[in-house]
């Protein structure tokens, strides 16, 4: 169980193709992740989702551990049973959230206690109640308790770190469940030493897989992309890779290329929802007159539910007079979007013409300007309270 075996790496790139065995299936990896915040993919059923080709489910401990509460699902037998997805799930600490959404945060070297941002009511997370909780929903991957820093501060990331791995490891001793691969997160903001240091450090601990968290959180993409060129290769190469939070088309096109193997986000659904759709030339907005009496759908070609039916002139007009249909077909078609393009991108890392693929991809790829950029991070921003 938790085996990482490499089908096969790129000559050019550090991108690479392999699968992951857990207790709900294999993952074949590199692969991406909708993000299930509260125990289900907004708007989607769990038969919607198979349908778009996707293996891998994250959901997020904050958000249950406060309501219904991780004992609830326990009793329930688990995350799994609980939503009615059999497939592999993903749990991330709660650390996240507590650090970017709770009220009234304190932090100790034990632990952090915070205010529920639902009710107000106190709560405390250390390694050991992240790791019970994260037990008790049962997802098939794990995640250590870590102090997200912002990225540019180095006297906090410093301290950020330090906890980090001293908590990695209660973490690690605190695990009692064996069929449960718990993973480690590489933090460090954008300062090179300290991720690399991070990735060592966290590399002896020896963990089934390895997360890199703390991107994607307000620095640009170049310091992302060169945070990611120093840290990858610090870790393990029998162990998956798993860029926490990330997902935008262009940003995977370069994890991938950079030795990432695993990705979530909640990004395709959140802008789905917003009348946003990806397609291979960029993403375009539903509410938009000029698809008022377009006849195509939103892409051409694409094999999914949405795409097969309807128009974008009538998409459209789902979103302007508010019919709860638009929010599900949009998200049925960019939950496929990403799907396909893993697909896509692991069988080019298989067949030897990744680097093609990729640049292909990147020159009909509009990545949205500014204005959308700014958006997209508000997106990120409210994401932390979904
Ligand atoms: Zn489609």
């Amino acid at each position: 169980m938790f085996e990482y075996t490499l089908i096969a790496g790129d000559s050019n790139t550090a991108a690479r193709a392999g699968v992951f065995q857990t207790p709900h299936g294999t993952l074949r990896t590199p692969v991406f992740a909708p993000v299930g915040t509260q125990a289900t993919v907004k708007t989607l059923t769990p038969r919607d989702l198979r349908e778009t080709g996707a293996s891998l489910v994250l959901s997020n401990t904050y958000h249950l551990y406060l309501r219904p509460g991780t004992e609830r699902v326990r009793d329930f037998g688990g995350l799994h049973a609980w939503m009615g997805w059999e497939q592999p799930m993903l749990t991330d600490s709660g650390g996240f959230q507590v650090f970017s959404l709770a009220q009234m945060r304190k932090l100790d070297p034990d632990g952090v206690t915070f205010r529920s941002h639902i009710d107000g009511s106190l709560h405390r997370f250390t390694p050991e109640s992240a790791i019970l909780s994260q037990e008790s929903l049962g997802a098939d991957i794990i995640m250590c308790l870590d102090e997200c820093a912002e990225p540019l501060d180095r006297k906090y990331n410093e301290e950020a770190v330090a906890r980090t791995h001293a908590w990695a490891a209660r973490c690690k001793a605190a695990q009692s469940r064996t069929d449960q691969a718990l993973f480690g997160i590489v933090q460090g903001g954008i300062f090179p030493d300290l991720r690399i240091a991070s990735a060592r450090t966290l590399a002896k601990i020896d963990f089934p897989g390895y997360a890199i968290g703390g991107l994607s959180v307000g620095e640009t993409k170049a310091e992302m992309y060169a945070t990611l060129d120093v840290t990858t290769p610090e870790l393990p190469a029998d162990k998956p890779r798993y860029l926490m939070g990330v997902g935008a088309p262009e940003d995977i096109l370069e994890g991938v290329a950079r030795g990432i193997d695993i990705f979530d986000c909640v990004l395709p659904t959140r802008v789905a929802r917003n009348g946003g759709l990806f397609t291979r030339q960029g993403r375009l907005n539903l509410r938009n007159s000029r698809y008022a009496a377009d006849p195509l759908p939103v892409e051409p070609g694409c094999d999914c539910y949405c795409c097969q039916n309807f128009s974008k002139a009538y998409l459209r007009h789902l979103f302007k007079a508010e019919e709860i249909l638009g929010l599900h077909l949009a998200t049925i078609h960019n939950v496929r979007f990403m799907i396909r393009l893993m697909k896509e991108v692991r069988q080019s890392i298989l067949a030897g013409t990744f680097p093609a693929f990729r640049q292909r991809f990147l020159a009909e790829y509009e990545v949205p300007n500014q204005a959308a950029r700014h958006a997209q991070l508000e997106a990120r921003k409210q994401r932390k309270q979904a």
